[in-house]
């Protein structure tokens, strides 16, 4: 195909410069038209993009396109030959190769100036620096931990004040885009100011699954054999291992055993690759959804960085199955949130000791779900840590929390860590003098 990209920059970005370059009826709080801001987009800013995949190639060729120059991209998987009828960056040659890799090459190689940085690897192991770097963070993802994770991030780096406002210099914008099956959406995610994923994790009903009791008894689709197999029979007869759905052997076993249910039933339809969407809980990726979220996102992204429009408030929704509708709701913060807010509170006497604050919290009716062995810190000061510290750290249990604070402050941010945190948490505790 001939490449009719004008590479000459005051053709290029002739589109890119009508926004930027003009006032207008629509634009964003602060906006100053003029050549700078395309300087900023294309020098200064950095974006990052979470994920390869279907909404990822979608959009790292958008934000190439549309001005971006300094990007990172992000992924930890290869390709796979069933990714190539939509994840179209990647050809017949490259499965078996990093998504991220291969993907930063055909874009540097495709759009002219385009500066794309690949990371293969998983977002967890990337140090908290990395993610600062970045102006915005765009999320082409498909699991609900990581977008959680990555959420939990953008809202560490933002600071509060002493009245527990945010510090609007430290917050760093989320983008998440997602689709599943002719259904999508785009969200903008201002920690401190627009809801985080965690304010509003009620968007996500837990995957619906089949009544143990229709499995057991009166399967009627293919769908209730597998489930059968691989939630009941497993359990009855391989109760000592641990299903991994990436085991072929174990998808294997699911998959005969559910055909072997559906004969008795004479029910029709098992296959292997029934077996493994339903087992994975695989949705049919759909390409033109994933283009339509993607152009929502950068598009966003865009608005973000140059203010050139008004910004989404905050959640988009997209449905293609009939039609194509969308709509546009402004979620609220979650004031107790316990990932962006300035903290949850915990009140306490004034005499109280470390290990009864850790009790404390484990009894919270928000912190009590989200934590089993809690480290504590203050500021740089670990008061308790689990593991290899622990030893060091014990001590501290026993004494008055107050003790432990800087200035015997009645009041402290404390900083919590647990194992089944993806990142830590703010509390601020307060210390209550007897009533006299
Ligand atoms: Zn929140």
């Amino acid at each position: 195909m001939e490449d009719t990209t004008p590479t000459n920059s005051s053709e290029r970005w002739i589109d890119i410069d009508k926004l930027l370059t003009r006032n207008g009826n629509l634009v964003g709080p602060g906006f100053e038209p003029g050549p700078e801001l395309r300087d900023f987009l294309q020098q200064d800013c950095k974006v990052l993009c979470i994920g390869a995949g279907g909404l990822g190639c979608e959009i790292l060729k958008d934000l190439a396109l549309s001005g971006f120059v300094n990007i990172d991209v992000i992924d930890m998987d290869t390709i796979d030959v069933s990714n190539l009828n939509r994840q179209f960056l990647f050809r017949l040659q490259d499965v078996g190769k990093p998504k991220a890799v291969v993907a930063a090459e055909r874009i540097n190689a495709r759009v002219p100036g385009a500066n794309v940085t690949a990371h293969f690897g998983r977002i967890e192991d990337m140090p908290l620096q990395f993610y600062q770097e970045f102006t915005v963070i765009v999320l082409g993802l498909d699991s609900l931990e990581a977008r959680r994770y990555m959420n939990s991030i953008a809202c560490s780096l933002l600071e509060f004040d002493e009245e527990g406002n945010p510090d609007m210099s430290t917050i760093k914008p989320l983008v998440d885009g997602g689709t599943e099956g002719f259904k999508g959406h785009a969200r903008v995610i201002l920690p401190g100011v627009t809801p985080c994923f965690e304010c509003t994790l009620w968007l996500f009903p837990p995957q619906t699954k089949f009544p143990l009791c229709t499995l057991a008894e009166t399967p009627r689709t293919p769908a209730h054999c597998i489930e059968y197999a691989h939630l009941i029979l497993w359990s009855q007869q391989r109760s000592h291992e641990e299903f991994d759905t990436d085991d072929e052997e174990h998808m294997q076993w699911v998959y005969s055993n559910a055909l072997a249910r559906a004969k008795q039933y004479g029910i029709e339809g098992v296959t292997f690759q029934l077996t493994q969407g339903v087992v994975k809980n695989i949705i049919p990726a759909i390409a033109s959804t994933n283009a339509i979220v993607s152009a929502a996102c950068v598009l966003e992204a865009l608005k973000l960085i140059t203010m050139c429009s008004t910004g989404l408030n905050n959640y988009m929704m997209y449905t293609g199955s009939q039609g194509i509708y969308t709509h546009t709701v402004a979620y609220e913060r979650d004031p107790q949130c316990p990932v962006c807010s300035a903290g949850v509170e915990v009140v306490a006497p004034a005499d109280t000791t470390l290990q009864q604050v850790i009790d404390l919290m484990l009894a919270h009716p928000q912190l009590g779900k989200m934590l089993a062995h809690p480290s504590v810190s203050y500021g740089s000061k670990q008061l308790y840590a689990r593991g290899i510290y622990e030893e060091d750290s014990r001590p501290n249990l026993a004494k008055p929390v107050r003790e432990l604070l800087e200035g015997d402050e009645p009041a402290a941010l404390l900083t919590v860590n647990d194992k089944k945190l993806s990142a830590s948490l703010r509390v601020r505790l307060r210390l209550k003098e007897p009533q006299q």
